[in-house]
């Protein structure tokens, strides 16, 4: 039923909380899991030079891609067949965009992320992704 998952991070805690239960989801039949890091470049960023800002794109791209690349071996090691995307721009945009372009049959995300404030019921990423998403959204609390 959970053939190919989309795993959506931001290397928080939470997420990294929901990570166990992808892994876990090998005994539900889970066989392939796209993990996927999204960079959210501040609208202000199209202010600065180009040449600047194409530095600055290539080291958060460099910094996400030895996060993920951590993710990756680990879920290869428990047998999974692994995908890797980082793309940059809006969170809940690039999540659904993904979903759709890779016709995942759930997504497993954390309740909260990097901003994980006490008082906040569920994080705004998770909230839009689960008001959006086509496909079933397991959402792991923190
Ligand atoms: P907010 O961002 O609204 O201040 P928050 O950071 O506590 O709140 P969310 O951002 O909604 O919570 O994070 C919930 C989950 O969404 C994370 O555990 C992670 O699985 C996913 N997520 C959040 N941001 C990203 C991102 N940039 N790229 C990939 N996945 C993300
Ligand atoms: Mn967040």
């Amino acid at each position: 039923m959970f053939e190919k998952i989309l795993y959506p991070t931001d290397f928080s805690d939470v997420a990294k909380k929901a990570l166990e239960y992808c892994k876990k989801l090998k005994e539900a039949g889970t066989k392939k899991v796209i993990v996927l890091h999204v960079i959210e470049m501040d609208p202000n960023v199209e202010k600065i030079p180009a040449n600047i800002k194409e530095v600055l794109k290539k080291e958060l791209e460099q910094t996400a891609s030895k996060e993920i690349g951590a993710i990756a071996t680990e879920l290869r090691k428990t047998g999974f067949d692994v995908t890797v995307r980082i793309e940059l721009g809006s969170p809940v945009k690039k999540i659904l965009k993904v979903e759709e372009e890779e016709n995942v049959s759930a997504i497993v995300l954390g309740s909260h992320g990097k901003s994980n404030i006490k008082e906040i019921l569920i994080g705004s990423v998770s909230e839009n992704v689960i008001r959006k998403s086509r496909v079933p959204v397991l959402v792991v609390k923190r």
